[in-house]
Protein backbone atom coordinates (compact mmCIF):
# COMPACT_ATOMS: atom_id res chain seq x y z
CA UNK A 1 0.00 0.00 0.00
CA UNK A 2 1.24 3.04 -1.10
CA UNK A 3 0.07 6.93 -0.61
CA UNK A 4 1.48 9.56 -1.96
CA UNK A 5 0.85 13.04 -0.57
CA UNK A 6 2.28 16.26 -2.62
CA UNK A 7 1.96 19.68 -1.86
CA UNK A 8 3.74 23.22 -1.33
CA UNK A 9 5.62 24.14 1.67
CA UNK A 10 3.68 24.26 4.67
CA UNK A 11 0.09 22.97 3.36
CA UNK A 12 0.19 20.34 6.21
CA UNK A 13 1.57 17.56 4.28
CA UNK A 14 3.93 16.55 7.43
CA UNK A 15 0.90 15.98 10.53
CA UNK A 16 -1.24 14.62 8.16
CA UNK A 17 0.45 11.98 6.86
CA UNK A 18 2.06 11.28 9.97
CA UNK A 19 -1.35 11.13 11.12
CA UNK A 20 -2.06 8.59 8.01
CA UNK A 21 1.13 6.64 8.34
CA UNK A 22 0.51 6.01 12.39
CA UNK A 23 -3.66 5.04 11.92
CA UNK A 24 -3.12 2.50 9.01
CA UNK A 25 0.26 0.97 10.80
CA UNK A 26 1.80 2.22 7.52
CA UNK A 27 5.67 4.09 7.14
CA UNK A 28 5.99 7.71 7.12
CA UNK A 29 8.36 8.80 4.48
CA UNK A 30 9.15 12.57 4.79
CA UNK A 31 11.29 13.03 1.83
CA UNK A 32 11.73 16.94 2.23
CA UNK A 33 13.65 15.95 5.19
CA UNK A 34 16.12 13.99 2.88
CA UNK A 35 17.06 16.93 0.71
CA UNK A 36 17.19 19.35 3.61
CA UNK A 37 19.92 16.81 4.83
CA UNK A 38 21.62 16.94 1.98
CA UNK A 39 22.00 20.54 2.47
CA UNK A 40 22.49 20.70 5.88
CA UNK A 41 25.65 18.29 5.58
CA UNK A 42 26.71 20.71 2.46
CA UNK A 43 26.67 23.59 4.20
CA UNK A 44 28.91 22.25 7.42
CA UNK A 45 31.51 21.30 5.02
CA UNK A 46 31.51 24.32 3.19
CA UNK A 47 30.17 23.04 -0.18
CA UNK A 48 28.13 25.97 -2.10
CA UNK A 49 24.58 24.58 -2.92
CA UNK A 50 25.17 25.80 -6.29
CA UNK A 51 28.04 23.70 -7.41
CA UNK A 52 26.21 20.64 -8.52
CA UNK A 53 29.13 18.32 -8.87
CA UNK A 54 30.44 18.61 -5.17
CA UNK A 55 26.30 18.77 -4.22
CA UNK A 56 26.00 15.57 -6.21
CA UNK A 57 28.99 13.89 -4.03
CA UNK A 58 27.42 14.25 -0.82
CA UNK A 59 24.21 13.28 -2.03
CA UNK A 60 25.87 9.91 -2.97
CA UNK A 61 27.57 9.86 0.09
CA UNK A 62 25.26 10.49 2.55
CA UNK A 63 23.26 7.87 4.63
CA UNK A 64 19.78 8.73 5.76
CA UNK A 65 18.01 6.84 8.86
CA UNK A 66 14.77 7.44 10.19
CA UNK A 67 14.44 6.58 13.78
CA UNK A 68 10.86 6.62 15.87
CA UNK A 69 10.59 8.72 18.71
CA UNK A 70 7.50 8.72 21.40
CA UNK A 71 6.68 12.21 19.71
CA UNK A 72 8.05 11.52 16.21
CA UNK A 73 10.87 11.01 13.89
CA UNK A 74 14.30 11.70 14.39
CA UNK A 75 16.23 12.54 11.30
CA UNK A 76 19.87 11.12 11.43
CA UNK A 77 22.48 12.08 8.90
CA UNK A 78 26.00 9.96 8.50
CA UNK A 79 24.63 8.52 12.09
CA UNK A 80 24.06 12.06 13.79
CA UNK A 81 20.72 13.40 14.84
CA UNK A 82 19.88 16.46 12.42
CA UNK A 83 15.92 16.59 13.33
CA UNK A 84 16.12 20.68 14.58
CA UNK A 85 19.64 21.49 11.93
CA UNK A 86 17.36 20.53 8.82
CA UNK A 87 14.68 23.10 9.87
CA UNK A 88 16.68 26.29 9.82
CA UNK A 89 16.36 29.37 7.73
CA UNK A 90 20.07 28.72 6.52
CA UNK A 91 18.88 25.03 5.46
CA UNK A 92 15.81 26.24 3.87
CA UNK A 93 17.99 28.66 1.89
CA UNK A 94 20.23 25.97 0.37
CA UNK A 95 17.64 23.42 0.16
CA UNK A 96 16.25 24.80 -3.32
CA UNK A 97 18.76 24.93 -5.31
CA UNK A 98 20.46 21.26 -3.73
CA UNK A 99 16.81 19.37 -4.89
CA UNK A 100 17.36 21.35 -7.99
CA UNK A 101 19.75 19.23 -9.13
CA UNK A 102 18.82 16.08 -10.99
CA UNK A 103 21.68 14.10 -9.65
CA UNK A 104 21.00 14.57 -5.94
CA UNK A 105 17.00 13.80 -7.05
CA UNK A 106 18.80 10.41 -8.93
CA UNK A 107 20.22 9.29 -5.87
CA UNK A 108 17.39 10.24 -3.18
CA UNK A 109 14.44 8.89 -5.60
CA UNK A 110 16.15 5.48 -5.00
CA UNK A 111 16.23 5.71 -1.77
CA UNK A 112 12.87 6.42 -1.50
CA UNK A 113 12.09 3.56 -3.85
CA UNK A 114 13.69 1.89 -1.89
CA UNK A 115 12.12 2.04 1.64
CA UNK A 116 8.35 2.04 -0.45
CA UNK A 117 10.41 -1.49 -1.72
CA UNK A 118 10.22 -3.00 2.04
CA UNK A 119 6.52 -2.28 3.29
CA UNK A 120 3.67 -0.07 3.04
CA UNK A 121 4.66 3.71 3.14
CA UNK A 122 3.22 7.26 3.29
CA UNK A 123 5.41 9.54 1.28
CA UNK A 124 5.15 13.03 1.27
CA UNK A 125 7.03 15.58 -0.47
CA UNK A 126 6.76 17.33 -3.82
CA UNK A 127 7.23 14.48 -6.83
CA UNK A 128 5.69 11.26 -5.12
CA UNK A 129 2.84 10.71 -7.13
CA UNK A 130 4.74 12.18 -10.43
CA UNK A 131 7.99 10.25 -10.40
CA UNK A 132 9.04 8.45 -7.07
CA UNK A 133 5.69 6.29 -7.07
CA UNK A 134 3.52 6.97 -10.22
CA UNK A 135 1.52 3.48 -9.10
CA UNK A 136 0.79 4.55 -5.94
CA UNK A 137 -2.67 3.58 -4.71
CA UNK A 138 -3.90 6.74 -3.53
CA UNK A 139 -2.66 10.26 -4.64
CA UNK A 140 -3.37 13.67 -2.89
CA UNK A 141 -2.29 17.30 -3.75
CA UNK A 142 -2.86 19.28 -0.58
CA UNK A 143 -2.71 22.61 -1.35
CA UNK A 144 -3.71 26.04 1.17
CA UNK A 145 -3.20 29.75 0.18
CA UNK A 146 -0.06 31.01 1.05
CA UNK A 147 -1.28 32.76 4.19
CA UNK A 148 -2.56 29.65 5.82
CA UNK A 149 0.50 27.59 5.59
CA UNK A 150 3.00 30.78 7.00
CA UNK A 151 1.13 31.33 9.83
CA UNK A 152 1.22 27.05 10.66
CA UNK A 153 5.02 27.50 10.09
CA UNK A 154 5.53 30.74 12.01
CA UNK A 155 3.34 28.34 14.95
CA UNK A 156 5.47 25.30 14.50
CA UNK A 157 8.37 27.20 14.55
CA UNK A 158 7.58 28.69 18.08
CA UNK A 159 6.73 25.38 19.67
CA UNK A 160 3.14 25.35 18.29
CA UNK A 161 1.32 22.99 16.17
CA UNK A 162 -1.83 24.03 14.47
CA UNK A 163 -2.47 20.60 13.89
CA UNK A 164 -3.01 19.09 17.41
CA UNK A 165 -4.61 22.41 18.52
CA UNK A 166 -1.77 23.80 20.41
CA UNK A 167 -1.99 27.45 18.82
CA UNK A 168 1.04 30.29 20.08
CA UNK A 169 1.70 33.72 19.77
CA UNK A 170 3.74 34.73 16.57
CA UNK A 171 5.17 38.08 15.85
CA UNK A 172 3.65 40.03 12.87
CA UNK A 173 7.27 40.20 11.34
CA UNK A 174 8.31 36.04 11.69
CA UNK A 175 5.19 35.44 9.74
CA UNK A 176 5.94 37.84 6.78
CA UNK A 177 9.42 36.47 6.61
CA UNK A 178 7.84 32.87 6.52
CA UNK A 179 5.48 33.84 4.02
CA UNK A 180 8.36 35.20 1.84
CA UNK A 181 10.32 32.53 2.15
CA UNK A 182 7.66 29.85 1.16
CA UNK A 183 6.61 32.17 -1.90
CA UNK A 184 10.58 32.10 -2.90
CA UNK A 185 10.79 28.30 -2.31
CA UNK A 186 7.00 27.61 -3.99
CA UNK A 187 8.42 29.60 -7.43
CA UNK A 188 11.98 27.39 -7.39
CA UNK A 189 10.50 24.09 -6.48
CA UNK A 190 7.30 24.83 -9.36
CA UNK A 191 9.49 26.67 -12.09
CA UNK A 192 12.86 23.85 -11.78
CA UNK A 193 13.46 21.51 -14.76
CA UNK A 194 14.01 18.68 -12.45
CA UNK A 195 10.37 17.19 -10.95
CA UNK A 196 8.77 20.15 -10.41
CA UNK A 197 5.99 20.65 -8.20
CA UNK A 198 2.88 19.82 -9.85
CA UNK A 199 0.07 17.61 -8.72
CA UNK A 200 -0.13 14.24 -11.05
CA UNK A 201 -3.14 14.05 -13.29
CA UNK A 202 -4.99 11.45 -10.87
CA UNK A 203 -4.01 13.02 -7.78
CA UNK A 204 -7.11 14.25 -5.52
CA UNK A 205 -6.66 18.16 -5.18
CA UNK A 206 -7.25 18.87 -1.40
CA UNK A 207 -7.12 22.90 -0.16
CA UNK A 208 -6.69 22.23 3.46
CA UNK A 209 -6.96 26.68 4.40
CA UNK A 210 -10.25 26.04 5.71
CA UNK A 211 -10.40 22.29 6.83
CA UNK A 212 -9.32 21.20 10.32
CA UNK A 213 -6.64 19.16 10.63
CA UNK A 214 -9.20 16.01 11.07
CA UNK A 215 -11.28 16.86 8.10
CA UNK A 216 -8.38 16.52 6.04
CA UNK A 217 -7.09 13.55 7.19
CA UNK A 218 -10.56 12.12 7.26
CA UNK A 219 -10.88 13.52 3.82
CA UNK A 220 -7.65 10.87 2.62
CA UNK A 221 -9.04 7.76 4.66
CA UNK A 222 -11.95 8.20 2.86
CA UNK A 223 -10.35 8.15 -0.68
CA UNK A 224 -9.44 4.53 -0.02
CA UNK A 225 -11.62 1.13 1.20
CA UNK A 226 -8.39 -0.44 2.49
CA UNK A 227 -6.70 2.61 3.65
CA UNK A 228 -10.47 2.89 5.78
CA UNK A 229 -10.11 -0.85 6.62
CA UNK A 230 -6.40 -0.13 8.09
CA UNK A 231 -7.53 2.55 10.36
CA UNK A 232 -10.82 0.98 11.63
CA UNK A 233 -8.64 -2.32 12.38
CA UNK A 234 -6.09 -0.27 14.34
CA UNK A 235 -8.78 1.16 16.30
CA UNK A 236 -7.95 4.58 16.09
O1 LIG B 1 8.71 19.47 2.49
P1 LIG B 1 9.89 20.29 2.94
O2 LIG B 1 9.58 21.74 3.11
O3 LIG B 1 10.58 19.73 4.13
O4 LIG B 1 10.94 20.17 1.75
C1 LIG B 1 12.13 20.91 1.73
C2 LIG B 1 12.55 21.16 0.28
O5 LIG B 1 12.92 19.92 -0.32
C3 LIG B 1 11.47 21.74 -0.63
O6 LIG B 1 11.48 23.15 -0.64
C4 LIG B 1 11.83 21.18 -1.98
O7 LIG B 1 12.77 22.04 -2.62
C5 LIG B 1 12.54 19.89 -1.68
N1 LIG B 1 11.75 18.68 -1.93
C6 LIG B 1 11.73 18.19 -3.21
N2 LIG B 1 11.11 17.01 -3.49
C7 LIG B 1 10.50 16.32 -2.51
C8 LIG B 1 10.50 16.82 -1.18
C9 LIG B 1 11.12 18.02 -0.93
O8 LIG B 1 12.27 18.80 -4.11
N3 LIG B 1 9.93 15.15 -2.80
Amino acid sequence: MIVAIDGPSGSGKSSVAREIARRCCLTYLDTGAMYRSVALVCLERGVDPEDAEAVAQVAREIAIEFAAEKDGQLVLANGKDVTSAIRTPEVELAVSPVSANPAVREVMVALQRAAGERGGVVAEGRDIGTVVFPGADVKVFLSASPEARARRRAVQRQGGNLATGKDVAVDAATEEAILADLVRRDEYDSSREASPLRPADDAVHIDSSELTFEQVVDAILALSPELSARAGRAGA
